[in-house]
């Protein structure tokens, strides 16, 4: 199918960006890699007044290093954050994550920006952010505000950002001494989005595991926190024993559907597997 007909505006701003936001209210569709976009209007699932074209805004390229942060604007790249030794070094989570998203084309012009906001539950990006506890900013007409990745993501595709604001970075806490960052999915054929997916954060202490963040890609219609499996891990050795018990916890945190892909007991069982693995995997490491 062809896109519709549609205005297409260019700001060098993000203030000039704002603006046309607010001209158009919910005629207006920001533009950013266009790979998730493009394919949405072709198929006429949108049908926008105007796209404004936020790639010629400078400054929301940039990687930060804070002291205790990596700030990261909405448009990088994937393929700039799997080439950036500041994400390898300080994001491991994140850095094991991009191989993951789609294939490299794609990778070289979809950005981290559009993955966020568009929110699919089956994208990397948001399942990394919540295990991270990573800040969204957005920017709208009464300036910036700062969401955390847990009041962020609301229902399907749907996200604490305004019509009228724009994502311009995210910020991700740097990984500890302690902790283990372990990505992992399951897919049919590389590139494909994830038919289960795991951004596995674990904070280490004696040999143990003393806290730790499980989010769940394709699972829901948002990334989902496993806050009864992590439960179930505090204070443990990274055991079969352990992996066990998370396992039966998990059941209380998961209500996949059963769809086309695969029937729901099916995919509570691939959600086990990620689990069992990536606890294996801070077993290597204790
Ligand atoms: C074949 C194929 C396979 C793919 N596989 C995967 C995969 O496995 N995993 C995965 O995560 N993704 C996958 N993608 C999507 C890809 O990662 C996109 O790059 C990603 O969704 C972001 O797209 P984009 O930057 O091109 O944003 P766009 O397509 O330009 O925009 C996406 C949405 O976000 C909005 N938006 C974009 N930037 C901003 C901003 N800064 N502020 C506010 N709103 C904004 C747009 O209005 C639009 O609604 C795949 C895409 C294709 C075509």
């Amino acid at each position: 199918m062809k896109a519709p007909a549609f205005d297409y505006v260019k700001p060098a701003s993000v203030d000039e960006a704002l603006a046309y936001l607010k001209q158009y209210g919910s005629g207006a569709q920001v533009l950013a890699g266009g790979q998730s976009l493009m394919a949405v209007l072709n198929l006429g699932l949108a049908m926008p007044e105007v796209l404004v074209d936020i790639t010629g805004i400078s400054g929301l390229r940039d990687i930060v290093v804070h002291p205790d942060s990596v700030r990261i604007g909405a448009l990088v790249t994937h393929a700039t954050l799997q080439a950036s030794a500041d994400v390898a070094k300080y994001l491991p989570l994140l850095w094991q994550s991009v191989p993951h998203v789609a294939h490299l084309a794609i990778r070289n012009v979809g950005t981290l920006g559009g993955s966020m906001a568009l929110a699919d539950p089956a994208a990397e990006y948001p399942a990394v952010a919540l295990a991270l506890k990573a800040v969204i900013t957005l920017q709208g007409p009464k300036g910036q505000r700062q969401v955390a990745a847990d009041d962020y993501f609301r229902g399907l595709y749907d996200t604490a950002r305004a019509e009228d604001e724009l994502l311009v970075a995210v910020t991700f806490p740097k990984v500890k001494n302690n902790q283990v960052m372990v990505f992992d999915e399951l897919t049919r054929r590389r590139g494909d989005y994830a038919l289960c997916g795991l951004a596995a954060a674990f904070d280490l202490q004696g040999g143990k595991i003393s806290a730790a963040r499980l989010a769940y890609l394709s699972m829901g219609d948002t990334p989902v926190l496993a806050r009864a499996a992590a439960e179930a891990l505090g204070g443990k050795a990274p055991t079969e024993e352990a992996i066990a018990a998370a396992q039966a916890a998990l059941a209380q945190d998961l209500a996949p559907r059963g769809d086309l892909h695969g029937s729901a007991k099916g995919k509570l069982h691939w959600a086990k597997v990620l689990l069992a693995r990536s606890i294996r995997q801070v077993g290597k490491n204790v």
